[in-house]
């Protein structure tokens, strides 16, 4: 009965999905993560507080805002409710108006929140990831590949005499030039796991979980590839009549031989996993500097010590 009174309520504000049990809730969440969750706390079997600690220990669903729904008059549970993350609370037996006002408030805070974290996270430009991204992702799967005692590369891809394109075209076609070429690296064929990110200006890197020299150098022969068939025309360039990009690659196939000098839970282990990831980064610029000095647009390959 709640649920077809909620579905009248709701009907108008969004697509609505419907389960009768945590379980089932669960299900429809990771089909596809809502921008909202009313949640009764009151279920038989998997009790709503149950089922909110389920969606919050999932990262897919963590940031979904969960109002709990309850004939709980007392104020000591919505102080739990709220202390626990629950977005909001709403009393049973509801008022129309009530759940729809506070409906709507959470989808409104749900869309900034997820435009914040996009714009954290992406490149403006580009629309690739950032930095910011980037370097969270090296950290994370540095580590990855050190327990699971597994090879990764990490390709720098620097497009070559930009300064020329910018001075022979002007900085909008320069612009328009990032973003091509930023869509050719996306297109190359990558695996879910690899992580492509604007690193700054005309650097671009492409982070390669589990991939062995092998692998990263064919990769990088198909960025060099997928750039030159772009053929935007670079007529000032001294190596090509068209845009080229030179590219730097670092493997590292024994990670879990590193050591750290403390636990990566720590602050001083933490510290020591990005140094070391760093490590990664600071080969594979070695590389891409004796790539342009070999004569840009080509590959180079370090491995790390
Ligand atoms: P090299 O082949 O040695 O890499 O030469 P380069 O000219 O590409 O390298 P340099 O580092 O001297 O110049 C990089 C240029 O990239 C300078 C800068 O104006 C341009 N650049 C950096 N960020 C952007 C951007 O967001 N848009 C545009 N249009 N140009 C940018
Ligand atoms: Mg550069
Ligand atoms: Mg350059």
């Amino acid at each position: 009965m709640t649920i077809q009174m909620m579905g009248r309520i709701l009907a108008h504000m969004g697509n609505l999905r419907f389960a009768v049990n945590g379980p089932d809730a669960l299900r429809l969440a990771r089909e596809r993560a809502p921008d909202l969750v009313l949640l009764d706390a009151e279920m038989p079997g998997m009790g709503g507080v149950e089922v909110f600690r389920a969606f919050k220990a999932e990262p897919a669903l963590t940031d979904v805002p969960v109002i709990f729904v309850t004939s709980h008059s007392e104020a000591a549970f919505e102080v739990a409710s709220f202390e626990m993350g629950a977005a909001d609370f709403i009393a049973k037996p509801v008022s129309a108006p009530l759940v729809q006002a506070r409906v709507k408030t959470q989808l409104r805070m749900k869309r900034m929140a997820d435009t914040l974290r996009r714009i954290a996270t992406v490149d403006s430009l580009t629309g690739i990831a950032n930095r910011r991204q980037f370097d969270q992702a090296l950290e994370r799967e540095w580590l990855l590949a050190r327990r699971a005692g597994e090879p990764i590369a990490l390709l720098m891809i620097d497009v070559d005499h930009f300064k020329l394109y910018n001075d022979c075209y002007g900085h909008p076609i320069g612009d328009i030039c990032l973003q091509q070429v930023a869509r050719a690296l996306a297109a190359t064929g990558l695996r879910p796991a690899d992580l492509l990110a604007r690193y700054g200006g005309e650097e671009f890197v492409l982070l390669l979980p589990q991939t062995p020299r092998s692998g990263a150098e064919h990769v990088g022969r198909c960025v060099l590839d997928a750039v030159a068939a772009l053929n935007i025309v670079h007529a000032d360039s001294p190596t090509a009549p068209h845009v080229t990009v030179s590219i730097g690659i670092a493997w590292d196939d024994d990670v879990s031989a590193r050591r750290l000098h403390a636990t990566t839970a720590s602050a001083d282990g933490r510290n020591a996993a990005q140094r070391s990831a760093n490590a990664l980064v600071l080969a594979a610029d070695k590389a891409l500097y004796s790539a342009k000095r070999a004569g840009r647009a080509q590959v180079r390959v370090l491995g790390v010590e």
